[in-house]
């Protein structure tokens, strides 16, 4: 069924929503974790990795759940949890920047994603990404997809330095960064929290149901779709 909104712009997420989980899962994470040791071992003297290091050392220092050895061990047990990190997040990022430099990964799209990015931006809508995963990371899966490069039609990306996904507050800085009022800006994803925190900051908040992504209970009130094409936006 067709969703039609009038905004000024479109806030997407990206696991379950224009990316299946099972690439993030089943490719980049693995990826990231086959190489920990070796590449923390080869790199940790770069700025940018020894920053991302650094940001994973303060965030052992101060946790009282995960207890772990070393960095590297303590890096790899967040990524078992799956945890929201902002210093993993970087690391698995420059991580996965190697491999899609070298050919070795490809960002998996789902195939709606490029022609709905062409219409809404032919339309005027301005189109930004919002994932937990590192804006580097984002930038990484639009620019190398199995779709081609699609990171022209991106006019900005957030991620968990802007604020965590389940806080109102991120869409409200996400809303000033962009300079429109959330109400006329529609955010996009597959997580209900998500979608709660973003219309408690007055976005228009959508459902994205994907093969794949954790069952929804019914009620909860949002838009639901299968596929950005059925997301007709036009600009407000
Ligand atoms: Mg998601």
């Amino acid at each position: 069924m067709t969703v039609a909104l009038a905004v000024a712009a479109v806030v997407l997420d990206v696991e379950g929503t224009t990316a299946p989980i099972a690439f993030v899962h089943d490719v980049l994470f693995p990826y990231a974790a086959a190489r920990l040791d070796a590449f923390v071992a080869a790199r940790g003297g770069e700025p940018e990795v020894a920053a991302a290091l650094a940001a994973l050392a303060a965030e052992r220092a101060a946790d009282r759940e995960v207890e772990a050895p070393d960095l590297v061990a303590y890096a790899r047990a967040l990524m078992d949890r799956d945890r929201k990190s902002t210093g993993l997040k970087a690391l698995q990022g420059l991580m996965w920047h190697d491999g899609y430099l070298a050919a070795q990964l490809r960002g998996e799209l789902y195939a709606d994603v490029g022609p709905a990015f062409a219409a809404w931006r032919a339309a005027g809508v301005t189109i930004a990404s919002y994932s937990s995963g590192s804006i580097a990371a984002q930038r990484l899966i639009y620019a190398h997809s199995d779709r081609g490069d699609l990171s022209a039609h991106l006019a900005a990306y957030f991620d968990t330095t802007t604020g965590p996904k389940r806080e109102a507050a991120s869409y409200a800085a996400i809303a000033a960064a962009l300079g429109l009022p959330p109400a006329r800006i529609a955010f996009v994803s597959d997580v209900l929290a998500e979608l709660d925190a973003a219309a408690a900051a007055g976005m228009m908040a959508v459902l994205a149901v994907r093969p794949g992504n954790a069952p929804v209970a019914p009620g909860h009130g949002y838009p639901t779709i299968a596929s950005l094409a059925d997301l007709a936006l036009r600009p407000a």
